[in-house]
């Protein structure tokens, strides 16, 4: 039984004429750019987000570099973050000329150990970017307490936890802003790339707006420095195609969740622990568990999609050993690293499918 990590396939199928006609009614406008079809996306998720504002972008990525730079931050700033976490998360603090500073994990949940952020804290810090990873929010009330007391903005990288929820309050709600992506694999992906920040600070609203466009008001007078950062209609008439099913597929992710954590009950696998706190969306189902990498071999071998989420962590990256943060300096994520892979948990996979992935884990481990 082939059983991929992830299979857009089945979904689209769903959708697929509901998809044809909104981008036809794109393409029949001719606004290729911009235009109503970006304007209600942004206003539903907003909604989703319980937010005053929402900003379409061209990627999570732009999402992130575009708050970096309406929030200011650049040359000499420090940034507090994660180093479990995809590259953009620190690479996009590195790109507008900020120094990423790598806060080490909670070894529960993965997501950014807030007990030790004030540590990091210098005369030169600016931000706190904490990523809500797998599609579980970190611990946002000690990351804002700490970030209040030092005057630091809170830029959520909230990539992979669209309508996740903390102490009942969404993804994006709770920093001085929230940024997601619509990278096909997230749980409300794309056609391509696309991206959305959120906010509830009207002037930082405005900033996030003009520098999406080149930093430009009025047309051609440049205040800022800003970049093309716009958000594709096509891709946003995909989206609202997709948007009111959010809820129902990471519902079945949630199921899928639960039935894993079942099977893998008494055994030597580790299940992901979700906080009391927090909803998850389950964007990644992560294990962990012994053996990992001839495990990762084997379910490869019989065709079962698996990866590693993530095999190198930021601090260790080559890119940024001129940030000096060596082995040992972040060591439950070095461990993590080691450790975790992800399992297919996408909503439309079947009881026999999981039977089988499971079966094949334990039986190479007994
Ligand atoms: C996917 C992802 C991003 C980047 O999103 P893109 O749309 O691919 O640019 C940033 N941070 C995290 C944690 C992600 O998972």
């Amino acid at each position: 039984m082939q059983v991929p990590l992830l299979d857009l396939k089945a979904q689209y199928a769903t959708i697929k004429e509901e998809v044809l006609a909104k981008i036809n009614q794109v393409l029949d406008s001719q606004r290729c750019i911009g235009g109503p079809m970006v304007e209600e996306l942004e206003c539903a998720i907003a909604g989703v987000c319980n937010c005053k504002y929402a900003i379409g972008v061209s990627s999570g990525t732009d999402a992130l570099v575009n708050s970096l730079m309406s929030l200011g931050i650049g040359e000499g700033d420090e940034v507090i973050t994660t180093p479990f976490t995809f590259f953009a998360t620190a690479g996009s603090i590195a790109r507008v000329g900020a120094v990423p500073v790598f806060v080490d994990i909670d070894p529960v949940t993965y997501n950014i150990n807030p007990a030790i952020i004030e540590a990091a804290i210098t005369k030169k810090t600016k931000a706190v970017m904490p990523v809500h990873l797998f599609g579980q929010m970190a611990d946002m009330d000690p990351i804002m307490q700490i970030a209040g007391q030092a005057s630091l903005a809170v830029i959520e990288d909230a990539a992979q936890a669209i309508s996740a929820t903390y102490k009942g309050k969404k993804a994006g709600q709770i920093g001085t802003c929230g940024c997601f992506s619509f990278f096909p694999s997230k749980n409300l992906g794309g056609i391509g790339d696309g991206g959305m920040i959120v906010t509830n600070d009207e002037q930082l609203y405005h900033r996030l707006f003009i520098m999406r466009n080149h930093g430009m008001e009025p047309k051609y007078y440049h205040k800022y420095i800003g970049g093309n950062f716009r958000l594709d209609p096509i891709q946003a008439a995909a989206l609202l195609v997709k948007l009111p099913h959010l809820d129902d597929w990471s519902e079945g992710r949630r199921k899928n969740a639960a039935y894993y954590d079942k099977k893998f009950k008494g055994s030597v696998v580790q299940t992901p622990v979700i906080s009391d706190d927090c909803v998850s969306i389950y964007n990644q189902y992560v294990i962990r568990l012994p053996r990992r990498d001839e495990v990762v071999k084997h379910l490869q071998a019989n065709g079962i999609g698996c990866d590693i989420y993530y095999p190198v962590p930021m601090h260790l990256q080559e890119c940024f050993a001129y940030l000096g943060q060596g082995v040992g300096t972040c060591p439950e994520a070095e461990k993590a690293a080691k450790e975790v892979m992800a399992l297919p948990v996408y909503p439309e996979l079947t009881d026999a499918m999981q039977d089988h992935v499971v079966d094949t884990i334990l039986d190479f481990l007994s």
